[in-house]
C-alpha cells in the first residue's frame, strides 16, 4: 500500500477512557468522567424537549445547508448567513481547514501545548509544523509571529487554550493580528468562549468584520452539552467561508444535531447558570491548589491543569481505580500535570478528596 508516509507517524486520537469499562476493569459501580470537558449539567431543557417531541425523518437526508440553524447562529451573532460555516464538530472545521490550507511545502504555526487535533490534520496533510513554546500556559504571540514566512498558510490559536485555561488578551490579540500577513489565515479556536468571565478576553465578531483572514471556531460539545450529537461552527468574512464551502462534506451535520443546536442556542439563561456554576467549581479547584501548594493556571474554561509534581500517568491511574476520570497531562505535553473538568459540585468535592487521598499517601510514603 502506498500511504502518504506521515501516517506512519500518527496514532489514532486516544479518547477518555468508556465509563463501562472502567466500571468492569474495577469492579466500580460510581464512576465520574471529568476527562473531556463535557457539562456536566447536560444540556437545556428545551433541547431535551424537542428530541422527545420530535417525529425525526430519519430516512431523509439533512438539510445540507443547515438553512434553519444557520439563521439561528447568525441571529445570535448578528452576522450574516454566508459567514458561517457548520462542521460534525468543530474537528471536522478543522479537518476542512487542514485540508483548504495545508499541503507538503506549506508550514503551519501554533503554539506548544495546546489542541491537539491542529497538528494531527496538518501531519495528515504533511504540512510542515513550527510550533512555538507556550510561556506559562500562555501562547507566545510575538514568537508566533517570528515563525511566520512566506510558506506559512495557516496560524493556529486557542483561546481559552486547552488545556492549560489561559487565554489571549484583546491587548495582544489586536497587535499581532496587525502583523500577521493577510494571506495567512488565522484560526481562533474559541470552543470555551461561553465559559470566560475576564473582561480582556477580545470582543470576538469585530475580529471578523476588520480582519478578513480570521476565522473563529465555535462549538456545541462544550457549555452547550451535545457533544454526541456533534455540531461546531466557524464564523468569518464571506470570502474565506466561499473557500472553505467545497472542503465540506455535503451533509455533515445531521438533522437531530441542527434541530438540538437551534434549541441549546436559544435558551442563553441555561448557559449563564452554567457558566456561573462554573466559576464556583473552579474557586474550589484553586483552594485546593492553594492549601497544597499545586502551581496552577488560572482557568477561563471548565476545566484546570493542575501540576501535582508526579507523573500524570500515576495520578492518572490511581484516579482511575477509585472510579475518577481525569485526563494525564503526559500526552497534553505538562507531564507532571492532570487536566480535570470542573463537574458538579458533588463531583468536585469528590475528585479533590481522592487527590488528597493520593497526596498524603505520597507524603506518607516519602516520611519512611
Ligand atoms: C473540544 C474541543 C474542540 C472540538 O470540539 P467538537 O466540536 O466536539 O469537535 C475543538 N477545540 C478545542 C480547543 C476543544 O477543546
Amino acid at each position: 500500500m502506498k500511504w502518504k508516509k506521515h501516517l506512519y507517524t500518527l496514532k489514532p486520537y486516544q479518547p477518555g477512557k468508556p465509563i463501562d469499562d472502567v466500571k468492569r476493569e474495577f469492579g466500580l459501580t460510581e464512576i465520574i468522567k471529568l476527562a473531556s470537558n463535557e457539562n456536566p449539567y447536560g444540556y437545556s431543557p428545551k433541547v431535551k424537549k424537542v428530541l422527545k417531541e420530535t417525529d425525526w425523518q430519519l430516512a431523509l437526508y439533512p438539510d445540507g445547508g443547515a438553512v434553519n440553524l444557520r439563521e439561528a447562529v447568525s441571529s445570535f451573532w448578528g452576522v450574516e448567513g454566508n459567514q458561517l460555516i457548520f462542521g460534525n464538530g468543530s474537528d471536522n472545521l478543522i479537518q476542512m481547514i487542514t485540508k483548504a490550507l495545508l499541503s507538503p511545502g506549506v508550514n503551519t504555526v501554533m503554539a506548544t501545548g495546546t489542541f491537539s487535533q491542529y497538528s494531527h490534520n496538518a501531519i495528515l496533510e504533511q504540512a510542515e509544523i513550527r510550533e512555538v513554546p507556550h510561556v506559562n500556559g500562555r501562547h507566545d504571540l510575538d514568537g508566533m509571529l517570528a515563525q511566520i514566512d512566506s510558506n506559512t498558510s495557516v496560524v493556529w490559536l486557542c483561546s481559552p487554550n486547552n488545556p492549560t485555561g489561559e487565554y489571549i488578551r484583546e491587548a495582544e490579540l489586536l497587535p499581532f493580528l496587525e502583523q500577521v500577513p493577510e494571506d495567512v489565515l488565522v484560526v481562533f479556536d474559541a470552543a470555551y468562549y461561553e465559559y470566560v468571565t475576564a473582561d480582556d478576553y477580545p470582543a470576538l465578531i469585530p475580529l471578523i468584520t476588520r480582519y478578513k483572514n480570521v476565522i473563529i471556531l465555535h462549538t456545541f460539545s462544550k457549555i452547550y452539552g451535545i457533544a454526541s450529537l456533534r455540531v461546531g461552527y466557524g464564523i468569518a468574512d464571506e470570502s474565506i467561508i466561499r473557500m472553505l464551502e467545497p472542503a465540506r462534506e455535503p451533509f455533515n451535520v445531521n438533522s437531530v444535531a441542527q434541530r438540538a443546536a437551534m434549541e441549546a442556542i436559544s435558551d442563553q439563561s441555561f448557559i449563564d447558570e452554567c457558566r456561573q456554576r462554573n466559576r464556583e467549581g473552579l474557586q474550589a479547584f484553586y483552594q485546593f491548589c492553594e492549601n497544597n501548594q499545586l502551581s496552577y493556571y488560572p482557568s477561563q474554561g471548565n476545566f484546570i491543569l493542575m501540576d501535582t509534581g508526579y507523573k500524570g500517568n500515576e495520578v492518572f491511574q490511581y484516579l482511575l481505580e477509585r472510579g475518577v476520570i481525569v485526563r494525564s497531562g503526559e500526552a497534553l505535553g505538562f507531564p507532571t500535570s492532570i487536566r480535570v473538568t470542573v463537574g458538579s459540585a458533588a463531583e468536585n468535592a469528590l475528585v479533590l478528596k481522592e487527590l488528597e487521598g493520593f497526596l498524603q499517601t505520597k507524603k506518607s510514603e516519602a516520611a519512611k
